[in-house]
């Protein structure tokens, strides 16, 4: 079922964090937002049809997989992966942007935005875009268009416009300003197609609710599959969505443990990583792109430079619920280093055929020093949120001679 939860609270809050730090005149474009969903929540028609276009166009349910020689090379629990790898598009994000898509359609909103760093956003947008036949713009740094120039030509092909942003340091943040602006001149006619479990209420639960299905299916499979609950719930975290997406079913059953991993980079120690939950030195609560949680930031407020091998999991920020969930101790959240990950990268194709994304091979690393210690009659469930076609490049320049 999606929503069902008590939070966030009226205001938009999860404990302390979360809200809308936004413009005044946002408000009211928030409001309509917030109204339009609770009222396709309680159409039956909403969910027929999102149901409808998850099995025929997203090929959902997708599979959970018990990986058998990864279970018994590292000796311990019984490792099952659930495969958004297998989603249309190669990852989680069609599961969102096919919901705020159909939601947008509903509004009669013509003109859909998105903002994108690596691009594997703007793709699923697009896509979900074609797919509804609703025109798409897509904010994009011109520094990261150069670096990801396939997801800009896939977003091309698809009927969406590119549009290249120029200001500040020409990535992501800079892609999100020009967005934010271009919303609340047209907020009439637009909607803001949001990427994360992130942004202004009711982003952060929208954005949770339409990915909720992983962990609703995974609940079922895995019961299905062993007769059990899962002692432990692993997933990636950048903004959160595919994390929040799993733990979500989860969250009422007291014994399944939930565990996030962020990017740990060159290491925590450093100052090159994206591990917000790691150092408090370097991130503490705060507020940005519209919401209160933690920040990598210096003593000034500045945000910092954030470093990842995945372009998935470098991000300032982390969704609100995720700071709630670590500090009402319901999640535990570790970190990978970009070896770690490359490591494991390695690891799951070589023992399951399987070539993860990086920003998932961050989950992977984590099982790969967890499973070890539990015993083998215990069940770790690890999302894996894309496949690793996309970066291919990246582990090539890295690997380079020692493949
Ligand atoms: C974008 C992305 C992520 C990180 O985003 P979340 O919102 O934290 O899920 C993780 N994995 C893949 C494959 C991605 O494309």
């Amino acid at each position: 079922m999606i929503g069902g939860s008590n939070l966030p609270n009226a205001q938009g809050y999860y404990g302390e964090f979360g809200g809308r730090f936004v413009p005044e005149t946002i408000i009211p474009a928030l409001d309509e937002l917030l109204h339009a969903y609770e009222e396709a929540m309680a159409d039956p028609a909403f969910h027929a049809e999102l149901a409808h276009l998850q099995q025929t166009y997203v090929g959902r349910p997708t599979p959970l997989t018990y990986a058998k020689r990864l279970s018994d090379h590292l000796g311990g629990a019984r490792i099952y992966l659930k495969r958004e790898d297998l989603a249309h598009t190669g990852a989680h994000k069609i599961n969102n942007a096919l919901g705020q898509a159909l939601l947008a359609k509903r509004m009669g909103k013509r003109r859909v935005i998105a903002e994108t760093g690596a691009g594997q956003h703007g793709v699923a947008s697009a896509t979900a875009s074609a797919l509804l036949g609703l025109e798409c713009h897509v904010y994009m740094g011109s520094v990261d268009m150069a670096r990801q120039r396939p997801n800009v030509f896939r977003m091309k092909l698809m009927g969406a416009e590119v549009l290249a942003v120029d200001s500040g340091s020409k990535t992501l943040k800079d892609a999100i300003n020009e967005a934010m602006r271009d919303w609340v001149t047209n907020v009439r006619t637009t909607f803001y197609l949001l990427g994360s479990a992130l942004g202004p209420h009711p982003y952060p639960m929208i954005v949770r609710d339409f990915q909720s299905v992983i962990g609703v299916e995974a609940r079922r499979q895995i019961l299905e599959a062993t007769g059990q609950l899962p002692d432990v719930c692993l997933a990636c975290v950048g903004g959160g969505s595919n994390a929040i997406g799993l733990f979500h079913a989860f969250r009422d059953d007291e014994s399944v443990e939930l565990i996030g991993v962020e990017a740990g980079g060159l290491g925590t120690h450093t100052d090159k990583h994206a591990a917000r939950f790691a150092n408090m030195d370097i991130s503490r609560p705060g507020i940005l792109h519209g919401t209160r949680s933690f920040i990598m930031q210096d003593e000034d407020g500045q945000i910092r430079e954030t470093h990842s091998i995945s372009a998935g999991l470098d991000y300032p920020s982390i969704g609100p619920e995720h700071a709630y969930l670590r500090a009402s101790e319901r999640a535990y959240y570790t970190s990978a280093t970009d070896e770690e990950a490359l490591a494991a990268f390695r690891t799951l194709s070589e023992l399951e055929g399987i070539i993860p994304a990086l920003e998932s091979a961050h989950a992977i690393a984590e099982v790969i020093k967890r499973a070890p210690t539990m015993s083998k009659d215990s069940i770790l469930l690890v999302n894996l949120s894309g496949r690793g076609d996309k970066d291919l490049d990246t582990v090539i320049r890295v690997l380079g001679d020692k493949l």
